[in-house]
């Protein structure tokens, strides 16, 4: 099956990707191995979209994006990619149930979430540990539980969970959060959020499901959940060998979002520098597909 474009993932750069690209008159493919949205519908609020002048959830938000891309003719399947390769001048895009040609690629496989390394976090994932306050917020209503982490997920997060729980401790490894001031503040004015400074997680303790946390310094703590937000780590697996990535696994683009390989663009979280907000996905996934498509007719050889 032969594409002019396809694109790898469907948060928000591989959804922008498809509208311009279907609306630009490319035969575009958009290769998704979950819903289509990416990391934003895990996402309770999401506030800082122009446009978006009330809070939506990220679910919300997203709903009609792949939408907007079938209307323009931007093909989506629900399928994962498992190998992409280059023969006779065209980029092979394997599924486990298809294999697709295409003449340009467009990787929007974003990032996922870190682990923060505690003791019990594998075991105690799906049984107390969680990495999404908006799937799993709603088990801990009226309950005590622990936030990790001291950016903006973890501090939006805990505000998120402060609504719904009795009590939020908000453990940070150093004395200085890195989320932005304005959430700073809320979270500082948040009266059941109890901020822990200095302390990591040892360990989770607990049966079938959590129980407690010992941290750092020994101190034992009884609750009922775990929610870690230390970071994200990027989707590279596919380009990297094929494609030059920086000192964290980023995918090196220049502006037009070209990677180091002929007719291979990178947009979103996944490439080199990214600030890694919706927006800014948004915006690589324009200039990504605008470029592949010069690509195609011949202009960005
Ligand atoms: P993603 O959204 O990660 O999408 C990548 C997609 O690719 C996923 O759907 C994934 O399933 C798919 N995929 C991966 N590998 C494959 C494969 N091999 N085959 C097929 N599909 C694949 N940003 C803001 O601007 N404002 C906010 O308020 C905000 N809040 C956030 C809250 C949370 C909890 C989190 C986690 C992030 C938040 N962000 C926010 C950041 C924002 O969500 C990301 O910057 C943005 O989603 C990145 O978009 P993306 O399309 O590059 O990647
Ligand atoms: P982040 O900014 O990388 O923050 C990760 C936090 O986790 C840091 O505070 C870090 O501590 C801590 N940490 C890392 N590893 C740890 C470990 N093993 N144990 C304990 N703590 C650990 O990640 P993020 O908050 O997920 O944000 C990712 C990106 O999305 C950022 O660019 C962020 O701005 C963006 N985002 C934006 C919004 C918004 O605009 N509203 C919302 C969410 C996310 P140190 O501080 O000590 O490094």
């Amino acid at each position: 099956m032969g594409y002019d474009i396809v694109i790898i993932g469907g948060g928000p750069a591989g959804l922008s990707a498809g509208i311009y690209a279907s609306r630009l008159g490319a035969k575009t493919l958009l290769l998704e191995k979950l819903n289509p949205g990416g990391q934003i519908t895990l996402s309770s609020e999401i506030e800082n979209y122009p446009g978006i002048c009330e809070v939506k959830s990220g679910l919300e938000f997203m709903g009609c994006w792949p939408e907007q891309a079938k209307k323009f003719g931007c093909e989506i399947k629900s399928e994962e990619v498992t190998k992409l390769s280059m023969e006779n001048e065209k980029w092979i895009i394997e599924t486990h149930k298809n294999k697709y040609k295409a003449k340009a690629v467009i990787l929007a496989t974003g990032s996922n979430p870190k682990k923060a390394g505690f003791e019990g976090e594998e075991e105690f994932t799906g049984r107390g540990v969680s990495y999404c306050a908006v799937c799993d917020g709603f088990f801990y209503k009226d309950r005590v539980v622990a936030v990790i982490g001291g950016g903006d997920t973890a501090l939006e997060e805990a505000l998120y969970l402060s609504k719904i729980a009795k009590k939020v401790y908000l453990i940070h490894r150093r004395d200085k959060f890195r989320a932005a001031p304005h959430t700073q503040k809320k979270v500082l004015n948040t009266p059941n959020i109890e901020i822990i400074f200095n302390e990591t997680v040892k360990k989770v303790i607990g049966k079938d499901f959590v129980e407690g946390i010992i941290l750092s310094s020994n101190k034992e703590i009884k609750l009922d959940g775990v929610f870690v937000f230390v970071g994200m780590k990027v989707n590279n697996e596919l380009v990297k060998d094929l494609a030059e990535l920086n000192e964290y696994g980023e995918v090196k683009v220049n502006l037009k979002m070209e990677t180091s390989k002929k007719g291979l663009y990178a947009a979103g979280d996944v490439r080199s520098d990214s600030v890694k907000q919706v927006i800014a996905a948004a915006g690589d996934g324009a200039t990504a597909a605008i470029n592949a498509i010069k690509y195609i007719e011949g202009e960005n050889k």
